[in-house]
């Protein structure tokens, strides 16, 4: 099939809609539709199957005029997903140490901060696969499949309060189309867009690749449009602290054998990238001999952690004749200070006061 566009990009997309017999792909695209200069000369030739498809989706866009976009050899126009310098490069694509309790040790993502409800656009046009709201502590999510350059390619736009907000599993997207609103949901300190990038399959058998690098390889300057990179280089080893009394097994699950109970606060030190069933490598020191063995990652901190081990009152000063400021719980999480006679100094949710210095015990309750 011979498929030219127009001069007029709003003839030319609806004529390109028409020539392929898209299944209702594009609709009527109106006047404003596009700001995309015409294909060069070269991708405006003869294409075909898919491509075309890719083409006529791409011809009926509506990329916002602050949002960078490339062309790619095959004429198809990819984009970054958010605005030209509203974002902040947070973290990379690679191993790292885990940052909060049921984070990973490889982030499979690019991590793009930026203020809550920034609108998040799609990279391709494609059709959705995932829409996931977000879940007992997990992140909602859009991901969207489309072929690029011959491979198939599933985007995911991770962290959205509400990812149900503008699309639909099954719904074919425009390239550039507004597909989510930035948010925090699941494990995440701050708003931010964390964008993943599969190959061949979306887990699975799937590949993750580095959004930045991907990006890169499409002439999209994601580094570049950022206010800030402030993305670290990949460690090379992570230290935890033990947050209860811990078991040290020979293997990563429950039924692996016990090589020792580790107290809490035990420093545990990882080389990056492994977690198999919640379980990472690690070593410790156990009865004076550094040992290896695998501990679940849910009772591990990259600080030592402290608990009121029973109720108290939190006072202004290390006496028991200062003023109470309020009754803390048995289990609550305390941030020691200085010590003062029997009182220790401790920091519970941002608010300073004493409390007798033999409530405060390591680990969490
Ligand atoms: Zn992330």
């Amino acid at each position: 099939m011979r498929i030219r566009t127009h001069a007029s990009r709003r003839l030319g997309a609806l004529a390109v809609a028409l020539a392929v017999g898209a299944t209702a792909v594009v609709g009527v695209a109106p006047a404003s539709a596009t700001t995309e200069p015409p294909p060069s000369s070269t991708a405006d030739a003869v294409v075909g199957g898919q491509s075309a498809r890719s083409v006529a989706d791409d011809a009926a866009m509506k990329v916002p005029d602050d949002v960078t976009r490339r062309r790619t050899a095959s004429g198809r126009v990819l984009i970054l997903p958010l605005t030209d310098e509203s974002y902040a490069l947070t973290s990379g694509w690679g191993p790292r140490c885990i940052p909060v309790r049921g984070g990973s040790t490889f982030h499979l993502g690019l991590d793009m901060a930026t203020p809550d409800g920034r609108p998040v656009y799609a990279v391709a046009s494609g059709v959705v696969t995932h829409v996931v709201a977000p879940k007992n502590g997990n992140a909602g999510y859009v991901t969207i499949h489309s072929v690029i350059e011959g491979t198939p390619t599933w985007i995911a736009y991770v962290h959205p309060w509400n990812p149900g907000k503008y699309v639909r599993v099954g719904q074919k997207i425009k390239v550039g189309q507004r597909i989510a609103d930035v948010g925090a949901s699941g494990p995440a300190t701050a708003p931010h867009l964390h964008l993943e990038v599969w190959e061949n399959a979306f887990y699975g058998s799937g590949t993750s690749v580095d959004p930045a690098t991907w990006l890169a390889s499409y002439r999209l300057p994601v580094v570049q449009r950022a206010t800030a990179d402030r993305r670290s280089p990949a460690p090379t080893k992570c230290t935890y602290y033990s947050t209860t009394n811990l078991n040290l097994r020979t293997g990563p699950s429950t039924s692996y054998r016990v090589l020792a109970t580790l107290a809490p606060n035990t420093k545990l030190t990882n080389k990056p990238g492994t977690k198999t069933n919640g379980f990472i490598p690690v070593w410790a020191v156990v009865n004076g001999t550094k040992t290896r063995g695998w501990v679940h990652t849910d009772y591990i901190s990259q600080s030592r952690t402290y608990h009121l081990a029973y109720a108290v009152t939190v006072r202004t000063r290390p006496s028991a004749k200062a003023s109470a400021m309020f009754v803390a719980k048995a289990g609550t999480q305390v941030s020691p200070k200085e010590l003062s006679g029997g009182w220790r100094k401790v920091a519970i949710s941002g608010t300073v006061g004493w409390v007798p210095k033999e409530s405060v015990a390591p680990g969490l309750s």
